[in-house]
């Protein structure tokens, strides 16, 4: 049985060793009967992540190196990891060992004998992220999963165990623009959970800021809900219904009382009101014309330029059709 490791890694050149270190001491240690395959994504970082990588794949030849042409971003370096890799069981990670590498033999207990397709790690303690996060993390899978078709199981990143079966399934998914954690809950599957608490980085900083993590949140409820596109319509009919009471009252009022021409500040308050409804509407509405337009391009999720191994540099693939690449 193969196990295949796939790891992003963007500017993490002080955490390659530590992460290398742990890890296959750790395998080595609890799973020997487990051939193990580390997939290794460079999302084109622009220090010396990919110069080590490939030093560490040449004395190695568990370790592959996936060179991105440039830097796509985490979900894309994921794809591209999931598209390599080869084993019966795929574990993505995080190079930063916030994810520990502990749970693995627990989560590959769960696939080999009890015959689950997907094992989540699920953090029951996110101590290590600031009160603005954990805050913002709540409300984000609160609202998302309100409204999304399948719930993303909370607190959970992208540090799971696969079955081959799962991953063919998402590397056959069309779609250009990935939201990773809403695919991988998507494609459903017999899941289970294993829990463990989050830990600090080993070194260097969080890639995501606020405005990052918002963008991925917009992401993730435009990818999976049309609910944002709907509520105007019945928005619009609330306000609607609203308005032709309200213009009841006013010729009720009229005909009673005669005419009331005061009137400015509950008309511009209306205006505005409406203005603003109207712009916001609009805004959703170029938000999913936006993700189709980009979808309708039809570029590949991410390029890569090498993929680098101890046997020597294979061919890298022009296209990112999975064929390509075997
Ligand atoms: N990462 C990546 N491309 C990016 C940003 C991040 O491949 O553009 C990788 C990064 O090297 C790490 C993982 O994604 O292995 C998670 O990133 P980070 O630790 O910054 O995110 P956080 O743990 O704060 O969610
Ligand atoms: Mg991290």
């Amino acid at each position: 049985m193969l196990l295949s490791i796939v790891t992003p890694f963007y500017n993490e050149e002080e955490a390659i060793d530590a992460f290398f270190s742990r890890l296959t001491g750790l395998l080595a240690e609890t799973m020997p009967t487990y051939d193990i395959e580390f997939v290794c994504v460079d999302d084109g970082s622009n220090d010396d992540t990919l110069a080590i990588l490939q030093a560490r794949a040449i004395n190695d030849s568990r370790i592959q190196v996936v060179e991105l042409a440039r830097n796509f971003g985490k979900e894309a370096a994921l794809t591209a990891g999931l598209w390599v890799a080869r084993g019966d069981a795929v574990i993505p990670i995080d190079a930063d060992l916030q994810d520990p590498p502990e749970m693995i033999p627990e989560m590959v207990r769960l696939w080999a004998e009890e015959g689950f397709d997907v094992v989540e790690a699920k953090r029951v303690d996110r101590r290590a992220d600031g009160f603005i996060k954990r805050f913002t993390a709540k409300a984000f899978y609160k609202f998302n999963n309100a409204i999304a078709a399948m719930p993303i199981p909370e607190n959970t990143g992208d540090f799971r165990l696969m079955s081959r079966q799962v991953v063919d399934v998402i590397n056959s998914l069309p779609e250009r623009q990935r939201f990773m954690k809403g695919i991988f809950a998507w494609v459903g599957f017999r899941r289970t959970k294993v829990e463990f608490v989050r830990e600090q980085r080993i070194a260097g900083a969080s890639k995501w800021n606020q405005w990052r993590l918002w963008n991925l949140a917009l992401e993730s409820i435009t990818s999976f809900s049309t609910w944002p596109l709907r509520v105007w319509t019945y928005l619009g009919a609330g306000i609607a219904g609203l308005a032709f009471l309200y213009g009841l009252i006013l010729i009720i009022f009229t005909m009673v009382g005669g005419r009331d021409v005061p009137g400015y500040a509950s008309l511009m308050s209306a205006i505005l009101f409406m203005g603003g409804v109207q712009l916001i509407g609009i805004g959703i509405l170029g938000e999913y014309l936006g993700r189709t337009y980009l979808e309708s391009k039809q570029r590949p999720i991410f390029i890569i330029r090498g993929i680098y191994a101890q046997n020597g540099e294979k061919p890298a693939p022009s296209i990112t059709i999975k064929d390509d690449i075997v």
